[in-house]
């Protein structure tokens, strides 16, 4: 750790709790010492708390679907547009401007939006075709050992839209199925972080440590 980074404030981190892996991101949270206390979000009050947020795998739709028919969507979306926010998996799906394929709604899923991507759900098949691959993730702490990208029905990013901000974190090394080499699976754009794998089901906490450092320099920088 640098001087600068050990001066900066643990952060209190919320994770969307609505539906999906959201346990196991609190588990990996918690072992980081940059982290006050990582809770379980589920309502307006709660996220209110919280520094930053993850928003974990599960399904997209549903958790659309929970968090607006308990009317806590307004206050996720503007979380999400002024915090720092993580989303794996069905997380990236809902950070994402726009769906090109692979979902049962197409282009009218209601998305909270953010990351200047568009995203193809499901683009590995069902869930029988979920595997694990070795990413090098750019920026992470001893990159040079391959981080364990777990893909469960994930989507990939298939377009970039904004190229003048949204930079690439992480892209598949080989073929997966149809799903080529190079196609990108992790980006960044400002205060938000999208993976289309689920770093909250290894033991690995090195993505953890690099969005809780991100979260904590963007609010260094712009919450005074
Ligand atoms: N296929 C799911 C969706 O569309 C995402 C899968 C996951 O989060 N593991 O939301």
């Amino acid at each position: 750790m640098t001087q600068e980074q050990q001066e900066q404030k643990q952060i209190r981190v919320g994770v969307l709790a609505l539906q999906g892996a959201f346990a196991e991101h609190i588990i990996l949270l918690n072992t980081l010492p940059q982290v006050s206390e990582a809770v379980a979000v589920r309502n307006a009050e709660e996220i209110s708390k919280v520094d930053a947020l993850v928003i974990p795998g599960g399904e997209s739709t549903t958790m659309a679907l929970i968090a607006e028919r308990s009317g806590f969507w307004p206050a996720l979306q503007e979380f999400v547009r002024t915090h720092p926010t993580w989303g794996t998996c069905a997380g990236l799906i809902l950070l994402s401007e726009y769906i090109t394929s692979g979902g049962t709604l197409k282009g009218d899923q209601k998305l909270l939006g953010g990351l200047g991507i568009s995203i193809k759900r499901n683009a590995f098949g069902t869930q029988k075709e979920s595997f694990e691959a070795g990413l090098h993730v750019e920026g992470l702490e001893d990159a040079k050992r391959l981080f364990p990208g777990v893909f469960i029905r994930a989507p990939v990013i298939d377009e970039i839209l904004k190229p003048e901000e949204v930079e690439v974190v992480a892209k598949l090394q080989q073929d997966y199925g149809k799903t080529p080499k190079g196609t990108i699976v992790a980006v960044k754009q400002g205060h938000l972080l999208g993976s289309a794998f689920h770093p909250e089901l290894t033991h690995d906490n090195r993505m953890h440590l690099f969005f809780v450092k991100m979260a904590q320099d963007w609010i260094a920088k712009h919450h005074k």
